[in-house]
């Protein structure tokens, strides 16, 4: 008899999942509360222009192709446009970078700006491609829950470089040795926003990140992110994946040590297992109200938020690409400013992501979408109104200044998100958007797993389990949790 899946919402874990359960022949149903899939993936209108509301840098595209090779579809179908320049780095002093889309310009760029040594940028981004073609394997790819993972080949491997990831350093530490100039050891250490985390505190071996940007071609899909979103979308359907959207998921129904279903506002509804795609600790904390939560995962610390405005700006800017960073003077003050204080900093780095340069209207001629983003510390109780006033002004100042120009009079369309924002629509724990921070060594064994040591039919996918925060690693928690959901229910 075919068995029943229940998977609780449609973010880009859920939706991932939902392709390759239906694909193994289960009858799967996808439980949304939002009114769309793709949870923080999905995309917005303002007027004349598009935003993608969440996620703008694709890196790792490999995992979404093994989605689609895993339903024998074939992914050059999902189309994908390479990048002319990886990043523009803007400094406050008037400094500017424009990093290309292939190694060796970088490389040439970086030396010629900032004074570095052709070999020790190659060897730096040598050693990250290493460092990640031998870790990803165990520590993004597969389950770190399973002994199996320490007695195969990849360990082995892995362990064979012990000495090669500095576990007893941080991201910064090892950038400021490896490099002459502190502007770029600012630009790798911006990697640990990638997954919501400090790199002053990070472990070294999170430098390997750079690898998925610097050594590969970076891409953007071709219709934006919001196609990543689609293209599952329409994949889970064909495969006869059942959506319900715009239905909240209340409780996990439980019966000793097995899950028997899930409840909705709509009824009941039995399964012989149940996929979380919801925030692990909301997913305890709300919906399994009775059992016993693994409180020492879900008290680790919280990853970055985001406060973001999407403005629709009536004038074009050759100077800018897809994407742009204005740094801070002081980046390890912003860092504490996320983590610490709790309080951002007057001077924050601005991210302006700008899909119009790529993507075809998404804004009117002339014109460009800017979803402009600072990395912002999680809700704890700030008085959001009155930051979003402070920091909005200090955005415009520095962007005004950098740019010279009056930047005020050409925002003609305006929205934005922040933390609050966040945990409202998403249920990203105090608005936080990669689940937990990797703000120490131990961080990855102390996520929760891809199962559930308490029920035998309970699977959890999405970046507040393992492997962590970032599309490529949320694809790889729906590989990991469907290995575990086939061997354990059959
Ligand atoms: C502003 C911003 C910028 C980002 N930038 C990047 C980037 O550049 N690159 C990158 O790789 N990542 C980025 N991320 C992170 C990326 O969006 C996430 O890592 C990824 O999309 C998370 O996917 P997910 O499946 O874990 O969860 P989510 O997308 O959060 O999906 C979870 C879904 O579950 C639903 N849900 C929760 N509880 C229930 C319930 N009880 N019943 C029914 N449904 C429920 C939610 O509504 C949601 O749709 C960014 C995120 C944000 C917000």
């Amino acid at each position: 008899m075919t068995k029943t899946v229940n998977i609780i919402g449609a973010g880009v874990a859920g939706l991932a999942t939902s392709v390759r359960l239906a694909k193994l022949g289960y009858e799967v149903h996808v439980f949304e509360s939002n009114a769309f899939p793709g949870g923080k993936i999905n995309s917005g209108v303002l007027g004349q222009y598009r935003f993608d509301q969440g996620p703008s840098v694709f890196t790792g595209p490999k995992y979404l192709k093994e989605v689609y090779d895993a339903c024998g579809e074939d992914f050059s179908e999902f189309e994908l446009i390479p990048l002319k320049t990886s990043f523009n780095y803007f400094f406050n002093d008037g400094m500017r970078l424009q990093l290309s889309n292939e190694r060796t310009q970088i490389i040439d760029e970086i030396s010629e700006k900032l004074g570095e040594d052709k070999r020790d940028l190659t060897a730096y981004l040598d050693k990250a491609a290493k460092n990640y073609e031998v870790i990803a394997p165990m520590f993004i790819e597969a389950s770190l829950h399973s002994w199996r993972n320490y007695t195969g080949k990849a360990f082995f491997r892995a362990l064979g470089r012990l000495s090669k990831y500095k576990l007893f350093s941080t991201m910064h530490d090892e950038n400021v040795k490896a490099f002459r100039n502190p502007r770029t050891a600012q630009i790798f250490n911006r990697f640990a926003s990638y997954n919501g985390s400090d790199p002053y505190k990070a472990p070294a071996m999170l430098n390997m990140i750079g690898h998925l940007e610097m050594n590969q071609t970076p891409y953007l899909p071709k219709h934006g992110m919001i196609q990543i979103t689609d293209s599952l979308y329409k994949l889970a359907k064909k495969q006869g994946v059942r959506f319900h959207l715009n239905e909240k998921v209340e409780e996990i129904l439980v019966e000793g040590k097995t899950v028997k279903g899930i409840k909705t506002a709509h009824g009941l509804y039995p399964s012989d297992a149940v996929v979380s795609n919801m925030d692990v600790s909301f997913t305890y904390e709300r919906l399994l109200p009775n059992s016993t939560r693994p409180e020492k995962t879900i008290r680790q610390e919280k990853s970055s938020s985001a406060i973001v405005f999407y403005w629709g700006i009536k004038r074009s800017f050759p100077e800018l690409t897809l994407h742009n960073i204005f740094f801070t003077d002081d980046y390890k003050a912003e860092f504490d400013g996320i983590f610490d204080t709790k309080i951002a900093v007057d001077d924050p780095t601005i991210y302006v992501n700008i899909t119009s340069k790529y993507v075809e209207g998404d804004a009117p001629e002339g014109c460009e979408n800017w979803f402009v983003m600072i990395n912002s510390p999680i809700d704890v109780g700030q008085d959001w109104d009155v930051e979003i006033v402070r920091l909005r002004r200090q955005i415009i100042k520095k962007l005004n200044t950098i740019l010279g120009i009056d930047l005020e009079s050409l925002i003609e369309e305006e929205s934005m998100m922040d933390p609050r924002t966040i945990e409202q629509r998403y249920h990203g724990k105090q608005g936080s958007i990669y689940g937990n921070a990797s703000n120490n060594r131990y961080a990855a064994f102390q996520r929760h797993p891809n199962f559930s040591k308490q029920f035998n039919n309970l699977f959890f996918v999405g970046v507040s389990v393992h492997p962590g925060g970032g599309i490529p690693l949320a694809l790889n928690s729906a590989k990991i949790a469907c290995e575990y959901l086939e061997k354990r229910v059959g």
